[in-house]
């Protein structure tokens, strides 16, 4: 059983991922770099708790006492030195992950299971920094966290069956659903999602409709929950390039994120972190 989490980057992702498992009960640290998103993180996990109670998911008292088992630091030390499993969800750049899963080995228990959130990149070659590549492996979240149901396992090359174990323990702890992929660029989610994503970009930039008939078109004639450009907008734009970008060197050619894509994020419109993206946020 894990006990006690630890959650390195509190972004879109990490602050979803640190809500869902304090929902449960269990202590969690989240660590970012940057105190605006920690301190934003901390708003949004007291909404996020308020909502469960309006759902039904956790009465008053639990809600109180669960919402004090997140602590929020900028020590990476003090985050991970006496912790279970740590959750990377920092930004998607390989030299990024390697750095902090190589200082995560230095200071985690040695038991602890180091986990990359990437939505894409190879976590076989994330663990190789490590001195316990056998403990790592990918947990990819979805978003927003709070509401969707699956973590995609991913099994990196030389991640052992404990490690899979204990992750598949852990998703049941915190009410998700698993499946367990064995690793590939863009494992069995996100490699299908870039490529719907980009062709709808390509839509827009050569004229086929409307970023809302767009999204209209394939939400009620595909039956999809949400149209490819909000998803995109939900995502990040910058977040959905880097992803584009590794696809796109790993896998070849179909990958090639879409120019219109690439202009949005030179332009500062990443989506609905900036207030414009694909939408216009700041008018509704
Ligand atoms: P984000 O840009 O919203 O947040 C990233 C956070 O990491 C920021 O708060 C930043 O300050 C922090 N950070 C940067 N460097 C750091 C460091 N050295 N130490 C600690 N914190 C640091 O990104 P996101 O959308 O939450 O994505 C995070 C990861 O999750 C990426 O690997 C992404 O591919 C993956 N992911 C994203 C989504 C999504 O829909 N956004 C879905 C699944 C997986």
């Amino acid at each position: 059983m894990i006990e006690k989490v630890a959650v390195i980057g509190a972004g879109t992702m990490g602050r979803g991922i640190a809500f869902a498992t304090a929902l449960k009960g269990i202590p969690v640290n989240l660590q970012d770099i940057n105190q605006t998103s920690l301190d934003q993180s901390k708003a949004y996990i007291k909404e996020q708790f308020e909502t469960a109670i309006k759902l039904g998911k956790i009465t008053e008292e639990e809600a109180a006492d669960n919402f004090e088992k997140v602590r929020y630091t900028t020590n990476l030390e003090e985050a991970a030195k006496d912790v279970d499993l740590v959750i990377e969800a920092v930004l998607e750049l390989m030299d990024l992950k390697i750095e902090i899963f190589k200082k995560l080995d230095e200071i985690t228990p040695p038991h602890a299971i180091l986990a990359t959130n990437t939505s894409t990149m190879s976590p076989t070659e994330i663990a190789a920094a490590t001195n316990r590549p056998d403990q790592c492996l990918a947990l990819h979240f979805f978003n927003p966290v709070p509401k969707m149901k699956l973590i995609e396992v991913i099994r990196g090359l030389e991640t052992s069956d404990e490690t899979m174990e204990k992750a598949l323990i852990f998703g049941r702890q915190i009410g998700k659903e698993c499946v367990e992929i064995n690793e590939f660029p863009g494992f069995a989610t996100s490699r299908m999602n870039c490529l719907i994503g980009n062709e709808a970009m390509y839509m827009v930039m050569e004229g086929v409709g409307s970023v809302e008939d767009i999204d209209k078109a394939i939400k009620l004639g595909l039956n999809h929950p949400m149209g490819p450009l909000e998803l995109a907008d939900l995502v990040g734009l910058d977040t959905r390039l880097r992803n584009m970008e590794y696809l796109h060197k790993t896998l070849g050619e179909k990958f090639r994120p879409c120019p219109l894509l690439v202009k949005y994020v030179k332009a500062g419109r990443l989506g609905r972190k900036t207030g414009k993206g694909f939408y216009d946020y700041t008018k509704k």
